[in-house]
């Protein structure tokens, strides 16, 4: 168990959190990044070296792996722009399905067996029943969701073949920041609902738009599973502890089981900011369904974790913390960029 650790894509947002918290812990990290998304000034932990570079550069992996014998590996690198991957989709299934199986090539190699998983709620599609339970059938309807039931599938197979131990960890909508607001959520281009309202409410773009208010919904906007950050973190920590331990490959939802509207969310942000936030009701974004919400109930057994954040001012109140904090939402530029 005190064998180091390698972290893709931990200078990302919720690798960030998890590294750390790890770190933390007194987990040796080693992060792998590229810089493409990730912040170099998200690892602040003297403890953690970064090393920049890609997942699927097999001789620097295995040049890692001879250095570090690494006891496992948590990968969060991924590209996540879902409509991005509807117009580019090989982008997708070149950087989240193709490259770790470089990864995994080397693991295998090296006999390094487990791995803990980004996945996502996305691999479910539009549900067939709420709230979503792991029995939920996975039917992906896009090519980022797609890309990451692949990996899960491929996991299943290395551990029927070699024994590869993994846990996929489907993530509901990611949220807010550390309580220091020294680390946070920080994506160029931004696309996601509850940072887009912060650059509305400090004037970084003129309005937030409403896509769409005719959903089946009780206020006909979209329902989302809001979860804090530092409760995914946990369940990674807990994830490696049970594989670490000798458990078997685990797949589960991380949520909170409370669903949230875009109208609440906006409602939320104005009390915690005191100001009205700039609105315009727009259509529907392609491709979002109504509503996703987990039901965590399954994490709980496997990995004795549950969000202890539920309220959804836990979530937006950091958020706030993240853009009016030090770094006003934003990290300086990469500094050890190649
Ligand atoms: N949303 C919105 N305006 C925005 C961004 C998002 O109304 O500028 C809505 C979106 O339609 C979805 C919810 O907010 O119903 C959460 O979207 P986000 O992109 O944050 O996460 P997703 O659920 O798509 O992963």
């Amino acid at each position: 168990q005190s064998a180091p650790i390698l972290v893709t894509g931990g200078a990302g947002y919720i690798g960030s959190h998890t590294v750390r918290l790890l770190a933390g812990q007194g987990r040796k990290i080693v992060v792998l990044d590229n810089l493409v998304f990730g912040h170099d000034q998200a690892i602040i932990d003297e403890s953690v070296e970064l090393v920049v570079g890609e997942v699927g550069d097999q001789a620097l992996v295995r040049s890692l792996f001879e250095k570090h014998q690494f006891g496992a590996v948590i990968h969060f690198a991924a590209y996540a722009y879902v409509g991005e991957s509807v117009t580019n989709p090989l982008k997708y299934y070149q950087n989240n399905t193709a490259e770790p199986i470089k990864l995994l090539q080397v693991m295998q190699e090296f006999g390094c067996e487990v791995f803990v998983f980004s996945s996502t709620c996305a691999t479910y599609g539009v549900p067939d029943k709420l709230p979503i339970t792991e029995t939920n059938q996975q039917n992906p309807i896009n090519p980022y969701g797609m890309s990451k039931l692949m990996v899960e599938r491929i996991l299943a197979d290395c551990d029927t073949a070699w024994g590869l131990r993994s846990a996929c960890l489907r993530y509901f909508n990611a949220s807010g920041c550390s309580p220091d607001g020294l680390i946070g959520e920080d994506h160029n281009p931004e696309t996601h609902l509850i940072p887009r309202v912060m650059m509305a409410v400090t004037g970084e773009i003129e309005h937030v738009e409403v896509f769409g208010t005719d959903y089946d919904t009780p206020d006909g906007t979209c329902i989302r599973d809001y979860i804090h950050v530092d409760d995914l973190a946990d369940a990674h920590a807990r994830a490696l502890d049970h594989l670490a331990a000798g458990g078997p490959s685990v797949r589960c939802n991380l949520g909170t089981g409370v669903g949230v509207s875009v109208k609440e969310i906006i409602t939320a942000v104005e009390a915690v900011s005191g100001k009205t936030v700039p609105v315009k009701y727009g259509p529907r974004r392609e491709g979002d369904p109504p509503s996703l919400v987990a039901d965590p109930t399954l994490a709980k057994e496997l990995l004795g974790w549950v969000a202890t954040r539920r309220d959804i001012r836990d979530m937006v109140g950091p958020a706030w913390l993240w853009a009016t904090g030090p770094h006003q939402g934003r990290y300086p530029e990469n500094k050890n960029k190649a």
